[in-house]
């Protein structure tokens, strides 16, 4: 899966996922990736883009639910994606990667590891590629 999460000068969060699929899914098969929600969401608070076993992500809602955490629990970005990785995606099934409208950034993953990067600032100031094993800092 490749995903990608952006904030604008203006506020608006996107995001959009892609994948293949998992190795030797069901034919038919339809993941998480194009399920706005489940692998793919942004609205006003934040944009959230997920990977991982797909029936997991559909099943929690992954990327809606850190948005719903944050506009109702008051969660930061950080606080929510964490939530959601660590108490209700089950150990070991995906990650997440995250924008908020005030530029806070959260990749967290309870995989053994997950390519991530970031940029601020189109990319002029700060980017980092980073592929380390998952740690529970929370
Ligand atoms: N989430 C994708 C799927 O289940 C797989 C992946 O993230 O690699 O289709």
């Amino acid at each position: 899966t490749v995903g990608c999460v952006a904030l604008d000068i203006n506020g608006h969060c996107a995001a959009a996922t892609s994948t293949g699929g998992l190795v030797n899914k069901m034919v038919g098969r339809i993941g998480d990736s194009p399920l706005i929600g489940a692998g793919t969401y942004a609205n006003e608070f934040c944009a959230v883009s997920a990977t991982g076993k797909g029936e997991e992500i559909i099943r929690n809602l992954c990327t809606k639910e850190v948005a719903t955490l944050m506009e109702y629990k008051y969660l930061t970005l950080k606080e929510a994606v964490d939530t959601v990785i660590w108490k209700k995606l089950g150990e070991g099934n995906g990650g997440l990667i995250a924008v908020s409208r005030n530029g806070e950034i959260a990749m967290s993953f309870n995989t053994l590891g997950m390519y991530r990067a970031s940029a601020s600032e189109a990319g002029h100031r700060e980017i980092g590629i980073w592929q380390d094993e998952c740690f529970d800092d929370g």
